[in-house]
């Protein structure tokens, strides 16, 4: 078995969409399960964490970096196959190949989820979704690996989905593949609904400014959006981190933004409008490290 080649004081930067952060204590991308395995045991082994980092486009990591190992899976983990209406990828897998394969197939239920820019394992373990469409709707299985080197096999049902959330949050496995059952369609029309959500998204997004999504979830009363607008807050800014002028659920990298800037106006954001509405606003984007 080839050793894992472990990096260390790693620069993250490159691989977070909103190109801020620190430094790993080590990184590596790992090709097998066995390689996975062989670092989960030396984090244990050294009580340090363990973060599997997938496109990290939900991800903002700490200006004083991560004091633990950052695992990517590499592009061996990035694999997808189709039997009649049977989608079956690897974790590694952007989710807009996926959606784009399912479509040139056409297959129906991944469609608009085309415009996701993560990987496979991100979606599954964040339960990812848009304009109706969330990833658990058409999983049938999902294999992931846990600290002993066990492989689970888990119907949907059991993987715990729900808005944002899955039981790979709780348990910290890492997810290694996923089916999905999609429906028949027709190519044309999946398509044109397709470009439909992409044109929706360039006209309502800053997809122009390094962002890493919505920032806050969804909340009973009010889109988070529609809560940081009437607060007044569209355009407010700390350092280089601002309020999205087009949408008031991004936050942009006008340039020179910190992690702890992006972090600071998070807050800044749920006290002003617990303030005004009595609404707490909670954090979709993950913060990984001191803040
Ligand atoms: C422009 C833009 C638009 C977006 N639009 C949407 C949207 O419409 N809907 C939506 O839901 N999200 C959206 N997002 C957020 C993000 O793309 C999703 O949450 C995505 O699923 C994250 O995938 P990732 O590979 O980047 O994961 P990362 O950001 O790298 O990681 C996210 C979490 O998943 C975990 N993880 C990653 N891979 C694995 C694995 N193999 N096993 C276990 N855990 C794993 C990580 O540890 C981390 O906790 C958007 C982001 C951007 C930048």
């Amino acid at each position: 078995m080839a050793f894992v080649n472990i990096k260390e004081n790693y620069s993250l930067r490159h691989l977070i969409s909103f190109r801020v952060g620190g430094e790993a204590r080590f990184f590596c991308e790992i090709e097998t399960n066995e390689q996975f395995l062989e670092v989960k045991k030396k984090a244990i082994q050294q009580n340090k964490p363990l973060f599997i980092l997938g496109r990290g486009t939900n991800v903002v990591i700490s200006d004083k970096g991560f004091d633990g190992y950052i695992v990517k899976l590499s592009r061996s983990f990035s694999e997808l196959s189709i039997e009649d209406s049977i989608i079956k990828a690897k974790a590694a897998t952007p989710l807009s190949r996926i959606a784009r394969v399912s479509i040139q197939n056409n297959l129906s239920g991944m469609h608009l989820l085309a415009g996701i820019p993560g990987t496979l394992g991100g979606a599954i373990y964040m339960n990812a979704g848009a304009y109706g469409q969330e990833i658990s709707q058409t999983v049938i299985e999902v294999k992931s690996i846990n600290d002993q080197g066990q492989i689970i096999t888990r119907d949907a049902s059991a993987c715990s989905f729900s808005y944002r959330h899955s039981i790979f949050q709780d348990n910290k496995e890492c997810v290694l593949e996923a089916s999905f059952q999609l429906t028949k369609g027709s190519k044309d029309a999946l398509e044109k609904e397709m470009n439909t959500v992409m044109q929706k998204r360039r006209d309502s997004q800053p997809l122009e400014y390094p962002n890493a999504g919505s920032v806050f979830k969804r909340t009973p009363q009010d889109f988070p959006g529609a809560l940081v607008e009437k607060a007044g807050l569209k355009g407010f800014s700390i350092g280089g981190a601002m309020v999205s002028p087009k949408h008031a659920n991004f936050i942009i990298n006008t340039g020179n933004a910190t992690a702890q800037n992006i972090y600071d106006l998070t807050s800044a954001i749920i006290e002003t409008v617990f303030k005004q509405t009595g609404i707490t606003l909670e954090r979709e984007i993950i913060f990984l490290g001191d803040f």
